[in-house]
């Protein structure tokens, strides 16, 4: 009689111990998308901030140490708007983060000027376009560009060739503004606005600063649970870094990208914590990924652990909302280890569905695969998708499926 009541009783635990466990990510993610850590970005140290607060995590968890710290430092330059920015479109106040964003890369710029709207993507007014270009512009001309992307150069090469740059760029997107972080300082002001936002203005007062650092420290934040057969590693590691703030008011919290994927790699440490593996898993948490892998980068140049150690390696990078599964970048390089996942799933009957794609140099996983670690990036398919704007808010995730994607990665690694 005995036996049943152990069983019943384990049972209620282990539904209590789920039920924190979903409530202990939440926790993680409202907290690193408060106001407190302005983004995890680079303007009033938010990224340090958030470092502090996991490295609070990862002793809470108990996690052992690689040498006697969880972090090592590194550097690289980056560019900032942190003070507070005006912008009036004919006397209409206009909002950074919603009706526009100050290019990551630009510099300084302060004035009054006209708009000169072009649509390149017509003929007549390209033509125009050009012909305005030739003849050269006023010092006090902002150049307005429609339904142009900022990656589209052509007419700033152009520009530059006639050497008649107007005194300001402006190029238009129709809804959404997506913020990014620049490691150069550009040689020209530009900002993104939406379409609407500027469209039928005439003129525009502005006033934006910027703060270029050449080397802004941040930290890897790196702990293990000891196996207990073997010292051969399973890594988990997500970037906590996002875009931060621009100006005093346009805050990006970052939440599906990556509070969420930070959460789910404390979730698991979390859970090896209470069921000890039989491989040695680490717990990586990198900065900089925002500024082009500069985190995960270096910590394969400068790794903690011998990287030959690894035997598989799982980046999670936006966790957020697994209505349709997940997305397994780099599994067409790991075929194996994919196909297994998969298994496991259709046995499970865990998520919708667990797709393949290839090689991608879009998370931090890109650098370990490079060194020969086998790895895959994992991304959750399903939700709104705000990425990298102002609504990627704490209350835009819902972790559907979340907990379903842990067992899903518990089981396979079981069986790596
Ligand atoms: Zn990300």
């Amino acid at each position: 009689m005995k036996r049943p009541l152990i069983t019943l009783l384990l049972l209620c635990v282990c539904l209590i111990c789920d039920g924190q466990d979903l409530q202990y990510a939440k926790t993680i993610i409202k907290d690193l998308c408060s106001a407190e850590y302005k983004g995890r970005g680079y303007v009033g140290n938010g990224v340090n901030k958030a470092a502090d607060y996991l490295e609070e995590r990862f002793h809470q968890l108990r996690l052992r140490k690689f040498g006697n710290t969880y972090s090592q430092t590194y550097s690289f330059p980056v560019n900032t708007h942190p003070y507070n920015i005006k912008c009036e479109a004919d006397k209409t106040t206009l909002a950074a983060g919603y009706d526009f964003l100050v290019d990551a890369g630009s510099p300084d710029i302060t004035g009054h000027f006209d708009l000169l709207h072009f649509d390149p993507n017509d003929s007549l007014d390209n033509m125009l376009l050009y012909k305005k270009i030739a003849k050269g512009f006023g010092v006090d001309d902002a150049l307005v560009l429609h339904h142009l992307s900022h990656k589209d150069k052509s007419v700033l090469d152009s520009c530059k060739a006639y050497q008649h740059m107007p005194a300001l760029f402006i190029t238009t997107e129709e809804k959404k503004l997506t913020h990014t972080i620049s490691r150069t300082l550009n040689e020209y002001p530009s900002l993104t606005f939406i379409d609407s936002a500027i469209a039928t203005k005439d003129s525009i007062e502005i006033d934006v600063k910027h703060e270029w650092m050449d080397s802004f420290t941040c930290k890897n934040l790196m702990g293990y649970i000891k196996g207990r057969l073997t010292d051969t590693m399973i890594v988990f590691t997500a970037h906590y870094d996002h875009l931060g703030m621009q100006g005093t008011s346009a805050l990006f919290p970052g939440a599906s990208d990556n509070a969420s994927g930070v959460s789910m790699v404390l979730y698991l440490a979390d859970y090896y914590s209470r069921h000890r593996p039989d491989y040695s898993i680490a717990f990586l948490l990198f900065s900089g990924e925002e500024a082009g892998l500069m985190g995960s980068k270096y910590f394969t140049e400068h790794p903690a652990f011998d990287v030959k150690k690894i035997r598989f390696l799982i980046n999670i990078d936006i966790m957020g909302n697994a209505e349709k599964g997940i997305v397994a970048v780099n599994g067409e390089e790991n075929r194996t280890q994919f196909d297994l996942l998969k298994a496991l799933n259709d046995t499970l009957k865990l998520l919708p569905d667990v797709r393949i794609r290839g090689k991608a140099k879009n998370s931090d996983h890109y650098y370990f695969a490079a060194a020969g670690v086998p790895s895959i990036f994992i991304y959750s398919d399903g939700g709104v998708g705000f990425y990298h704007d102002v609504f990627d808010v704490a209350n835009s995730i819902n972790l559907t499926n979340y907990e379903q994607v842990a067992q899903l990665l518990i089981s396979f690694v079981k069986k790596l």
